[in-house]
């Protein structure tokens, strides 16, 4: 399946809640969420799901926060699944240590997706080499960093002028425009209003 183009406010009223995928307009009057929050379509209704149906809920979320194809998604989920631990907790972790993901928590785009596009365009060097792979996978004691063109972005300063709060995970230094990432996320310092148990039991239907 392809990459869903349509509007992605249309999601978050599906998911019935702010997904937070336009960057600062999510943060102002003008979301769709404030004037419409009820599912699109012309005969929106909204049932009691089933447990199936909440289950799917959770992954359809999930997914679409981070931005991903259901391949993509479903690979996050079968590496956590044969990694040590909790399963849930390695999926979200996997999740989080994307290269776009890092770069929209250091605070340098407003959503992931314009963190996706600085990638592919080659703006990020990782240990001082340029990654134009949204999916790297950022290894603790990594340092990210801008390359030259990515420091003089006018869309860099709209972002960093913006409150951004940092993750405790993540060290940044303003100065140098670099970032180190000092160890994988806790679960409990990640921010998603899901619930991964649910987007576990779905794929281990
Ligand atoms: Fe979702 Fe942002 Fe659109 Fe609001 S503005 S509906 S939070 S994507």
């Amino acid at each position: 399946m392809g990459r869903y183009i349509g509007s992605v406010c249309k999601l978050c009223r599906r998911e019935s809640e702010k997904l937070f995928l336009k960057g600062n307009r999510c943060l102002t009057t003008k979301c769709a969420m404030e004037k419409r929050n009820y599912p699109p379509g012309p005969h929106s209704r909204r049932m009691r799901p089933s447990d199936y149906g909440m289950q799917l809920r959770e992954k359809q979320k999930l997914k679409r926060v981070y931005r991903l194809y259901e391949k993509q998604f479903k690979h996050y989920f079968e590496v956590a699944s044969g990694s040590p631990g909790v399963t849930g907790h390695k999926f979200l972790e996997l999740l989080e240590t994307r290269l776009d993901n890092v770069v929209y928590k250091i605070g340098w785009a407003s959503s992931r997706d314009q963190a996706r596009q600085m990638v592919t365009h080659g703006h990020v060097t990782i240990n001082g080499k340029k990654v134009n792979i949204p999916s790297y996978q950022v290894k603790a004691g990594s340092k990210v960093a801008l390359t030259v063109q990515g420091a003089r972005s006018k869309l860099l300063s709209i972002n960093e002028s913006n409150k951004h709060s940092i993750p405790p995970w993540i060290q940044y230094s303003a100065k140098t425009k670099s970032a180190e990432m000092l160890r994988p996320p806790k679960r409990e310092e990640v921010e998603t209003h899901t619930n991964e148990q649910q987007v576990v039991e779905f794929y281990s239907r």
